[in-house]
């Protein structure tokens, strides 16, 4: 560990706010083309950045979520992220 390491800035693909990326939660669609909610942020494949579950709604309802990931993102893979957004955004935010 350096103290020295960058703070990387990704911007919300709704609202597009930037934020450090750890203040912001990670789709990634893998390798394989399956889509799904990174917890962790270092999961390999296409990642993109929301910064809370509405903001998540929107980019899935406009398009957004499909364009960054370039792929179609099915409505159940987008109900199952949503789902984990909401949980992971009720922990940190209250
Ligand atoms: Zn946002």
């Amino acid at each position: 560990m350096t103290q020295e390491r960058n703070i990387r800035q990704r911007s919300c693909i709704g609202c597009g706010l930037h934020e450090a990326k750890d203040q912001l939660h990670r789709i990634v669609r893998d390798p394989r083309g399956s889509v799904s909610f990174d917890g962790t942020g270092r999961k390999a494949g296409r990642g993109a950045y929301v910064c809370s579950a509405a903001c998540l709604a929107k980019a899935g309802k406009t398009k957004k979520l499909d364009r960054a990931l370039r792929t179609r993102v099915s409505s159940e893979d987008f109900e199952r992220i949503a789902g984990e957004i909401a949980c992971v955004n009720d922990a940190t935010d209250r």
